[in-house]
């Protein structure tokens, strides 16, 4: 009895003892059990040695929102294997670094990934999954000038994509600024060629 502290008001993390709750004789010891109020309002009867050890500082919530935050971070981990992360990746580094290969045609032309998507993975994948995202498909800006964002993008095929692309490149051809798709029906060449070339041989151009 000599060892009898009363907790009464003290504080343990997130619980604060409100009073005594139980006594409870094991052999020759006596266990002294608290009133504890949790700062998420619930109430727990806490035993002293795990207050006083910071063995128990919540009601539980703590675990539980722990187990959330793991949960949540497996889930991101899983995502992490597949292609729609790397996609994700991908569209941020072109955007925002620098030493990204492809950052001379994104973000130093100002094209940036809206706030939803740029501070959000899971948001970026519900928008994939309800908007026709399969494998294999590449996100494709509509107008080439615009934004990584809901109204401007869309889920095509590499070949389409390729395309879109094609068909909102000029090329200069005889003093003449036409897109890639115009420049192989004029030369009466497969479009696949053209493009090859302008990527390959960098042919005179201008963005639109
Ligand atoms: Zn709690």
């Amino acid at each position: 009895m000599a060892k009898f502290k009363d907790l009464t008001g003290q504080v343990f993390g997130k619980l604060t003892v409100i009073g005594i709750s139980k006594k409870v004789q094991s052999g020759k010891r006596e266990r002294y059990y608290w009133r504890c109020r949790c700062d998420c309002g619930n109430i727990k009867d806490v035993r002293t040695d795990c207050l006083t050890s910071g063995y128990v500082t919540s009601c539980g919530c703590i675990k539980k929102e722990q187990d959330k935050i793991n949960l949540t971070k497996f889930h991101r981990h899983k995502l992490s294997n597949t292609k729609l992360w790397h996609t994700y990746y991908g569209m941020l580094h072109r955007c925002y670094n620098k030493d990204d290969t492809h950052y001379g045609n994104y973000g130093e032309r100002g094209i940036v990934v809206c706030d939803d998507w740029k501070h959000s993975f899971d948001n970026f994948a519900r928008w994939a999954i309800n908007n026709g995202y399969k494998q294999g498909l590449q996100i494709d800006r509509i107008n080439n000038d615009g934004n990584y964002e809901p109204s401007n993008c869309r889920w095509s095929t590499p070949k389409d994509n390729c395309r879109n692309r094609g068909s909102n490149v000029l090329v200069e051809y005889n003093g003449k600024f036409v897109t890639i798709v115009e420049l192989s029906e004029i030369l009466n060449r497969p479009y696949k060629e053209i493009y090859q070339k302008y990527r390959k041989y960098g042919i005179k151009r201008k963005d639109l």
